[in-house]
This record gives structure tokens, C-alpha cells and sequence, in this order.
């Protein structure tokens, strides 16, 4: 069994090219909730949906999040009417934040209603949100604190970001199966999602950091950025403005504490000897996952 600690996005796409090289069955996806939301009344968890939706098939490439051949007459209608339509939420997409809340309203847990979502549409991972109790990763900027979805949706993640924090991160408590799953894994995966705003908040969760400082040996990081760069959305941003070294030698000093293992692209093979030198060991292949080969090979390496 592997566990996969995942953000949105990029462990989505790890995740997914596991499923050509092992047992989708053996693979554990530990995912983050910090960027979970109340909106009109409904619970919307991102992160757990892209993976639903990407690991199902559904994902909307060209959006980059959301359901594939989405519609939105819901939220044009709720525009004409004056109401919040800023954080866009598609037709289809709203049948699974109705259905979560209905089950919440009844009693389920985050966990429950991350299984059953994934069961409904096929998905044979396993998905387990970090936590059942509230976490807010919240950025303090200087228009005063920021929700997720207020920094990443309403200001496009373009404004300067002073430090991040983690509500409800000290009172919360592992999601079951968490712990256990990081004890069993054969392997711990951090996924090539954002450092500081998807993997940290799982980090901060009591008992995780331990666990995986334990499991050191056995923890493999794949790095999001890229010859200097985020894929994606404003992890080199965030490093830059919170102080790291924007570069995969930044993401291995960031991770060294609770991973022994880095892999890095072709591009950044001449950083190889830096992040050696912090107490890594270092792969190097393609971590573009651009098409299916180069995912799969990604796959292998972080398996080998
Ligand atoms: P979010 O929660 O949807 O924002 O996604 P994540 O935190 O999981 O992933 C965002 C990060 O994924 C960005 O920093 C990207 O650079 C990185 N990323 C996306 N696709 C790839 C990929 O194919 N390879 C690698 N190495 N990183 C990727
Ligand atoms: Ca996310």
C-alpha cells in the first residue's frame, strides 16, 4: 500500500498515473481540506473533488478544475439576480455539494461522504480527507485575513501574501485511518502539489508530522516546481514572498525534515549536488505529466 499526501491538481495527476503502474486498490490519497468552503449553504471540498473527478475521468481539462462538458445555468441565473456568483460552481457540480450537505445534515463525516462520492463514480482509491474537524488555511495579506477561496478565486492569488496560517489546525484531530495508513504505508508519496498551502495544512494536522518524520526513510517528494517555476497557480509566488528559495533545492529544504527523497526534473539536474548536501537523495526524470507517458514514467520513478 502507497499513501499519497495531495492537494488539488497536481496530485490528481500523480494519482491518476499510478493507476497504469500498480492496484489502484493499494493506493491510500491523504488529502488536504484547507481549502474547503461554505457557499450558499453548501459544503464544497476542492481538493477531494478534483481527485473524485480527475481518478473518475470527469475532470475539465481546459477549466482545470470541475466537471468535464459542465454547464452553468444555476450561477448565470444567480448572477442576474444580483446574488454571489464570483466563485463559479457548474450545474453538475452542485449535485455533489447538495448531496454532501444533505449528508452532513444527517450526520456523515468529510471521510463518509469522500467514500461514497468515490465509490458512486468508480474511483478505487482510497480517499481519506485529513480531517473531519474544520481547518481554514487563511492568508494574511494587507487587506486583513483572507479566506482560501477570497485569496485563490476573488484576487487570483495576486496580491502579497504576509503569512499563512492554519485555523482549527492545533485543536483538530486525524481523520480515521490516517495515522494508520501513514504507520502501514510502504511507501509515503508527497504528491507535486504546492508546498505551503496544500501539503502544510496536512503537516499540521496533530500527529502527521510525527508520523512521517518516523517514516523519513520511507517518504518521496515530487517537486512542484520546475526550473525555478509553479506549473500552476502561485506556489513560486508564495515561496518568493514567504522567504523560500524558489527552486526544488527550496521544496527539499522545505521537505527535509519528513522526507529522505526528492525527484526533480531533467531541468533542474545541476541543482542535484545542492539538495544532496541538505540529506536528500535525488532522482531525475521528465515530472511533466504532459501525456500519459511521461506520467507513467513519473509513476515508475517514484515507485522504483
Ligand atoms: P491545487 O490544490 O489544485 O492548487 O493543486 P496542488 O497543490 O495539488 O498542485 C499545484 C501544484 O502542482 C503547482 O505548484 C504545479 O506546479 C504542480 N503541478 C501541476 N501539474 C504538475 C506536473 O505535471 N508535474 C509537476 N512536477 N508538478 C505539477
Ligand atoms: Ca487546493
Amino acid at each position: 500500500m502507497i499513501v499519497v499526501l495531495s492537494g488539488g491538481v497536481g496530485a490528481a495527476r500523480l494519482l491518476r498515473a499510478f493507476e497504469g503502474v500498480m492496484n489502484r486498490d493499494e493506493i491510500t490519497a491523504i488529502v488536504n481540506v484547507g481549502d474547503d468552503l461554505t457557499m450558499h449553504g453548501l459544503t464544497i471540498c476542492p481538493d477531494l473533488d478534483t481527485i473524485t473527478y480527475t481518478l473518475a475521468g470527469l475532470n475539465n481539462e481546459e477549466l482545470g478544475w470541475g466537471l468535464t462538458g459542465e454547464t452553468w445555468r444555476v450561477m448565470d441565473e444567480l448572477d442576474a439576480l444580483g446574488g454571489e456568483a464570483w466563485f463559479r460552481l457548474g450545474d453538475r457540480d452542485l449535485a455533489t455539494h447538495l448531496y454532501r450537505t444533505e449528508r452532513f445534515a444527517r450526520g456523515a463525516t468529510k471521510s463518509d461522504v469522500a467514500a461514497e462520492l468515490a465509490h458512486r463514480h468508480g474511483v478505487r482509491e482510497r480517499l481519506l480527507p485529513v480531517t473531519n474537524d474544520p481547518l481554514a488555511t487563511i492568508f494574511v495579506t494587507d487587506q486583513g485575513d483572507l479566506s482560501f477561496q477570497e485569496y485563490f478565486v476573488r484576487h487570483r492569488h495576486g496580491i502579497p501574501v504576509h503569512s499563512v496560517r492554519f485555523a482549527g489546525a492545533e485543536q483538530c484531530s486525524p481523520a480515521p485511518g490516517v495515522l494508520e495508513a501513514l504507520r502501514e504505508a510502504d511507501r509515503i508519496v508527497i504528491a507535486p502539489s504546492n508546498p505551503l498551502i496544500s501539503i502544510e495544512p496536512l503537516l499540521s494536522v496533530p500527529g502527521v508530522r510525527e508520523e512521517l518524520r518516523r517514516r523519513r526513510r520511507d517518504v518521496i517528494a515530487v517537486s512542484p516546481i520546475i526550473a525555478g517555476a509553479a506549473l500552476k497557480g502561485p506556489a513560486d509566488r508564495l515561496l518568493r514572498e514567504l522567504g523560500h528559495d524558489v527552486s526544488c533545492v527550496g521544496v527539499a529544504r522545505y521537505y527535509r525534515e519528513v522526507c529522505a527523497t526528492i525527484v526533480i526534473d531533467e531541468l533542474d539536474v545541476d541543482r542535484r549536488a545542492e539538495i544532496e548536501e541538505l540529506g536528500l537523495s535525488v532522482r531525475t526524470t521528465t515530472t511533466i505529466m504532459a501525456n500519459r507517458e511521461h506520467a507513467r514514467a513519473l509513476a515508475t520513478e517514484v515507485l522504483a
